[in-house]
């Protein structure tokens, strides 16, 4: 440090603020959302706008082929490797003015902050955006980080095409953000995440700042019960193999399971088709999704002990075909402790209320976490709802979430 008292120094937030009411403007809705979808024009303007602050703040840039983006302030050290901070700046189409955004913005704030108090560290710091992480327009989700971590390849992600049959590979280069890094060729010393919480819990416990310790696991099934289609009237009660009757035993099953988990478990049934689909028709067939989530892969997989051998158990009293299959699954990711202490550490310095968390969601940070010590941290959002337009974040808790960060980022950086 060169300068003033690390400990006493705070961001700007009303320059956070405009930052990311300006930003909200590039394909802002009528709502007071915003759309920006990966990889089209006005991602293209974000990108840019976003970049040109980066300049105006001293950093240097660098792209790589996947189309991450990399801001670096030098450190005194600049042999070690950067503490990096960063998000995504894509949207869903109904998307709201703080996911991800805030995350970019806030490491951006850190910097001029830095930059206003003559501050350097010994490590470089660096902000990065990540390319499609919303998983709208093209799949797979956290696609720049996935292929900075190696989770699948560059290949793989440039041939992923939107319904138009668009490819990222043509979008990317059409929006002049093909770098020339090699994805993952980039050292990251560690690695924070600032992110509205997605969720209620916060704001249901009246805190400010949610030190995360890990991102749930996911699995992601279909679930395929199959009956007889008959008529409704001349079919006896008795007679029938009615695939709803036994398909919603099995939904309400996936509920409980979450509630028998608690305090992470959760459980949903968010698609349902059913067949024929016709008033007066016993359903012949009906195919449902489950979602299953926890804490860890341990208790994700005593979840899936259990729905399967329920099925099993409904399956042979009514006779009827219940098939699982498993569609795709991300296993949970523990965050590094010195992170998540880093984060709790530096809340508790700034007095802010804060308590333990959990992400439910996917987050660039699942990727880092398997390169480097990870932490995120949350602050609350309006009634817990994101990926709407009316997503909403209170402007002190912006703040706070920006100098825990900040903190956070001091010290691990020295
Ligand atoms: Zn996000």
């Amino acid at each position: 440090m060169t300068s003033a008292n690390p400990h006493s120094l705070r961001i700007n937030g009303e320059r956070l603020w405009d930052s990311l009411m300006t930003l909200a403007r590039i394909g802002g809705t009528d709502k007071g959302g915003v759309c920006r979808l990966a990889l089209t024009e006005l991602d293209r303007q974000g990108r840019d706008l976003v970049v040109g602050w980066a300049r105006d703040a001293g950093l240097s840039i660098t792209v790589d082929q996947i189309g991450n983006v990399f801001m670096r302030r030098p450190g005194r050290n600049n042999s070690l490797p950067p503490v990096m901070t960063g998000s995504h700046i894509d949207t869903q189409p109904t998307g709201g003015k703080f996911d991800g955004n805030y995350g970019v913005l806030a490491g951006l704030e850190v910097v001029r902050t830095l930059n206003d108090h003559g501050i350097q560290t010994e490590a470089p710091l660096e902000v990065a955006f990540w390319t499609n992480e919303e998983g709208s327009r093209f799949v797979p989700v956290m696609m720049g980080s996935g292929v900075f971590a190696g989770a699948f390849t560059l290949e793989h992600a440039y041939a992923a095409t939107d319904t138009e049959g668009k490819s990222v590979k043509d979008e990317l280069t059409r929006i002049g953000y093909v770098g020339s890094e090699v994805p993952g060729q980039h050292p990251i010393g560690a690695y924070f995440e600032t992110h509205i919480e997605q969720g209620p819990v916060l704001e249901d416990n009246d805190k400010t700042i949610g030190v995360v310790s890990a991102v749930l696991g996911i699995r992601w099934y279909d679930c395929t019960v199959t009956g007889m289609e008959a008529h409704a009237g001349p079919t006896p009660m008795g007679l029938r193999k009615d695939a709803l009757q036994v398909a919603t035993r099995v939904m309400q099953e996936v509920v409980a399971i979450g509630n028998r988990y608690a305090p992470h478990g959760r459980g949903t049934v968010g698609m349902v088709n059913v067949h024929p689909n016709s008033r007066n028709v016993i359903p012949g067939r009906v195919k449902f999704s489950m979602d299953l989530r926890n804490s860890t892969d341990a208790l994700v997989d005593q979840m899936d002990a259990d729905i399967r051998a329920y099925a099993a158990q409904v399956a042979a009293e009514t006779g009827l075909k219940i098939e699982i299959e498993l569609v795709s699954h991300y296993p949970a990711q523990p965050f590094h402790a010195d992170c998540v202490n880093a984060v709790q550490r530096a809340a508790e310095r700034l007095g802010y209320s804060h308590m333990p968390a959990v992400s439910g969601a996917g987050h660039d940070a699942v990727y880092m976490a398997k390169l480097a010590p990870t932490g995120m941290i949350f602050i609350p959002c309006k009634d817990g709802i994101s990926h709407n337009e009316i997503e909403d974040a209170k402007p002190e808790h912006i703040t706070a979430g920006c100098n825990v960060l900040l903190q956070a980022m001091l010290e691990r950086a020295g």
